[in-house]
């Protein structure tokens, strides 16, 4: 054969299996899955085959209902449900996930001084943000509250108050996003983002190899998702969470809100200065913990706690006195990528 021919050849051969990988994999895949009552976004930076992604992706939904069948209190069929429904001082065995996310929760209620308690759910009930309604008076449903009343011990939970219930919703998002980011790794992605509700999990870089650029949006209720950005911060092998008070809110007659995040102490919901805040810390769940917890000491006291524990980074978004706009303050080494003055409500 002439050898013109034969490096002709050579080139089809080589061309036509390049388009046949092509067809096989796909670039910088990205997607959307209903889970814990919203949506988990994820985006792997580079070329996955295809049938690599479906395994992925198979494995990414046994973790998140996993996650779910452990903590959600909208079902009642899951652990945290059916420990809710058991009312005996008696120790319930939980799972070894369940017991992981028990143990960070009490050991945030420590640190923050019981600013973030998981056992509000009877005042999360009450204040009309649960799956059920609570009718009893709120220094009734306070002799159940706390998170002293409840201890971990060798994979069980002990109730101190047969009527104690607990609620992990300002955790276990962020759970769920570093079980899905540890998933992708372990699959050997290194550049992907994972996003549930606000709470992500940046790793790597994006399709274009540059950090992840991430907006955080301004605190206005009644704004749709990413409406108006407040300020963009950049990370890479990061974890982000975000809490506020312009999602969930409820409307008073007298015009005035009042939002889902409950100071424990009161049993009313947190009326601090903070609109929003964004926590960033190499752990979602950490990092979604804190975020709740600053919204409830507010940003004086919240501050001071972050000085003590350099391991987390905020960004604040602050009611202004005159009520009309916000203003920010964030901790040193907040990577923010770029200022943007003006913010009204
Ligand atoms: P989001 O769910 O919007 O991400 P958070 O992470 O701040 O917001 O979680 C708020 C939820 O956590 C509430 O809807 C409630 O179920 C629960 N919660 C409210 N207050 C507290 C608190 N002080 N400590 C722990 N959990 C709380
Ligand atoms: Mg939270």
């Amino acid at each position: 054969m002439n050898k013109k021919l034969l490096i002709g050849m050579i080139c089809v051969l080589a061309l036509g299996g390049f388009s046949w990988f092509k067809a096989q994999s796909v670039a910088d895949p990205s997607w959307a899955q209903a889970t814990m009552g919203t949506e988990c976004h994820i985006t792997l930076a580079g070329s996955v085959p295809k049938r690599d992604l479906a395994a992925l992706r198979k494995k990414i939904d046994t973790a998140l209902a996993d996650v779910n069948h452990c903590m959600s209190t909208w079902q009642a069929d899951t652990e945290i449900s059916k420990f809710n429904a058991f009312q005996s001082l008696e120790p319930f065995p939980i799972s070894p996930a369940f017991a992981e996310v028990m143990q960070s929760a009490l050991a945030f209620s420590a640190a923050t001084d019981g600013a973030f308690d998981p056992t509000v759910k009877p005042l999360v009930d009450h204040w009309g943000f649960g799956p059920a309604a609570d009718e009893e008076s709120l220094a009734e449903i306070m002799e159940a509250v706390g998170w002293q009343k409840v201890r971990l011990e060798n994979n069980t939970l002990i109730k101190d108050h047969p009527e104690l219930e607990l609620d992990l919703s300002a955790i276990a998002k962020g759970y769920g996003v570093d079980c899905v980011a540890e998933v992708i790794r372990a699959s050997g992605h290194p550049d992907f983002i994972v996003e549930i509700g606000g709470e992500i999990v940046a790793g790597g870089t994006n399709p274009s190899a540059k950090l992840w650029r991430i907006g955080i949006e301004s605190p206005e209720p009644g704004r749709a998702f990413g409406e108006e950005i407040f300020q963009t911060v950049e990370i890479s092998n990061k974890a982000m969470a975000t809490s506020g008070d312009y999602r969930n809110f409820r409307v008073r007659s007298d015009g005035t809100r009042y939002s889902h995040i409950i100071d424990p102490h009161t049993g009313k919901p947190a009326m601090s200065d903070v609109a929003a805040v964004t926590v960033i810390a190499a752990r979602c769940m950490d990092a979604d913990a804190v975020a709740t917890s600053l919204c409830v000491m507010g940003s004086e006291k919240g501050f001071q706690w972050l000085e003590n524990h350099p391991e987390f980074q905020a960004l604040f978004i602050l009611h202004s006195n005159d009520g009309n706009t916000f203003t920010s303050k964030a901790t040193a080494g907040f990577p923010v990528s770029e200022k943007q003055n003006r913010i009204g409500k």
